[in-house]
């Protein structure tokens, strides 16, 4: 039996598709090449956008039409989007050709419900109203051999007025931090060489354990894992980013310094209604005490425009903050209602014309600033881990620098898995170029 998986979504559905794949693995599944030779087809959703849903739906439309050239076909819906109340009928409304539905917290039952759909030849559906225990040690097919996802927590406290994660994620869960290093050393002992700590919120971590750590001291034990090269991790909220963190990352040796650190808005007023939890004062000063301690600190960020009630004003806030962060990067977006949450039910909607301009206005601005940040790294030299041939560029290899950025260097195939020192030549939008300095000459 072959299957697939469709993930859509951020990095933890990547991560939990990798678990589910890892199951079917132990069942006996092998991955189809071709979503048509699947006889599994497994559709891992999100719903952080109403626009992603509708893309979801006009994907099990197109395999509806594969299901009436195989009937045997089993399709499975699972994540976010069919953990929202009410979303299993909708999706058997919508989509009665689908077999399976299951949500975030039983992902693990998987092999289990499987067998429930064998035996009783009618559609499944098991959606778990609450979160449960972390469930440790489940299989999972990796699909990077030298950078591997970590999931440390899952979960969000936070309720940020427009997200709809805490109500399809649940509260807060961490996973011991013995059971993470365990998790680490044996992705190292594979071939892994960066792993990307995983979590809503990742400096939030371990405030719920018994006894109570945090996301400081688990780095600090995952910075002594021998043979790994490079930490990672995403998202951090701003508000729990301590001075402490600051100065564990700046010690360490292996925790990359890109710091992602999404600000969402400018104006202090719409950071209230946000419900974000600090000011556009405070966001400065953190930025600036990260740049004290870590020099090249590469920040980065998610900004929204258009949430309910931005005016003109508001809007000239986000700007000024973007003009004097100067970010290395962001991913931008337009506000979107997402049903569900607080924001949704909020009467000063901005009109769609007016989101339409100001992204417009906030991407050119960011982009000549990321640009400008690229060429300023023309001429220094990054350590560059190197990853193997460029998927677009097949003359060239690339890798990406400690601040996350993407290089494009001649090939060095016996250096694939180490960091190198590559002297930056060229700086484009979206990348560097550069050529990898050769032992003698590094020594220089
Ligand atoms: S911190 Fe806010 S935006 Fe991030 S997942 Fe939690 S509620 Fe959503």
């Amino acid at each position: 039996m072959r299957y697939s998986i469709l993930t859509f979504g951020c990095q933890m559905n990547q991560r939990d598709s990798e678990t589910l794949a890892g199951l079917l693995a132990s069942m006996g599944y092998i991955r189809a090449e071709k979503l048509s030779d699947a006889d599994l087809v497994i559709v891992n959703t999100c719903c952080v956008r109403e626009s992603a849903e509708n893309r979801i739906y006009g994907h099990l439309g197109e395999l509806k039409n594969l299901k009436n050239r195989k009937p045997h076909m089993v399709i499975g819906v699972c994540g976010c989007m069919a953990q929202q109340p009410g979303a299993a009928e909708k999706i058997r409304q919508r989509a009665p050709h689908v077999d399976l539905i299951f949500g975030t917290h039983n992902l693990h039952r998987l092999p289990e419900l499987l067998r429930k759909l064998w035996e009783k030849r009618e559609p499944v559906v098991e959606i778990w109203e609450s979160d449960g225990d972390v469930i440790e040690n489940l299989p999972a097919l990796r699909e990077d051999s030298l950078k591997a996802w970590v999931t440390i927590m899952y979960g969000c406290n936070n309720f940020c007025t427009y997200c709809i994660v805490p109500y399809v994620r649940g509260r807060e869960r961490s996973r011991r931090p013995e059971d993470i290093e365990r998790e680490v050393r044996e992705l190292v002992e594979k071939g892994v060489k960066e792993v990307t700590l995983l979590g809503q919120n990742v400096n939030s971590y371990g405030k719920d354990l018994d006894p109570p750590t945090d996301f400081a001291s688990l780095l600090e034990r995952l910075d002594r894992v021998e043979g790994l090269l490079r930490i990672r991790y995403t998202t951090s909220h701003p508000r729990d980013f301590t001075d402490r963190l600051i100065d564990v990352i700046a010690a360490s040796k292996k925790v990359c310094e890109n710091f992602h650190l999404p600000v969402q808005a400018g104006s202090n007023r719409i950071l209230e209604r946000m419900n974000r939890g600090y000011t556009r004062e405070y966001y400065m000063e953190l930025v600036e005490k990260i740049r004290a301690k870590v020099p090249g600190a590469a920040i980065t960020t998610d900004i929204i425009v258009g949430f309910p009630g931005e005016t003109e004003e508001d809007f000239a806030d986000t700007m000024d903050l973007v003009e004097k962060v100067r970010f290395d990067s962001a991913f931008t977006f337009v506000y979107n209602k997402r049903s569900g949450t607080p924001a949704a039910e909020m009467p000063d909607q901005v009109p769609a014309e007016v989101k339409r301009k100001r992204i417009t206005h906030l991407v050119e601005v960011q982009n000549r600033i990321t640009l400008e940040k690229n060429l300023a790294e023309v001429g220094t030299v990054q350590e560059v881990l190197v990853e193997g041939p460029a998927e677009k560029h097949p003359d060239k290899y690339c890798g990406r620098t400690g601040g996350n950025k993407l290089v494009f260097f001649p090939p060095l195939p016996d250096k694939v898995g180490q960091i190198v020192p590559v002297r930056i030549t060229a700086a484009k939008m979206w990348n560097l170029e550069g050529e990898p300095l050769l032992a003698d000459e590094g020594e220089k």
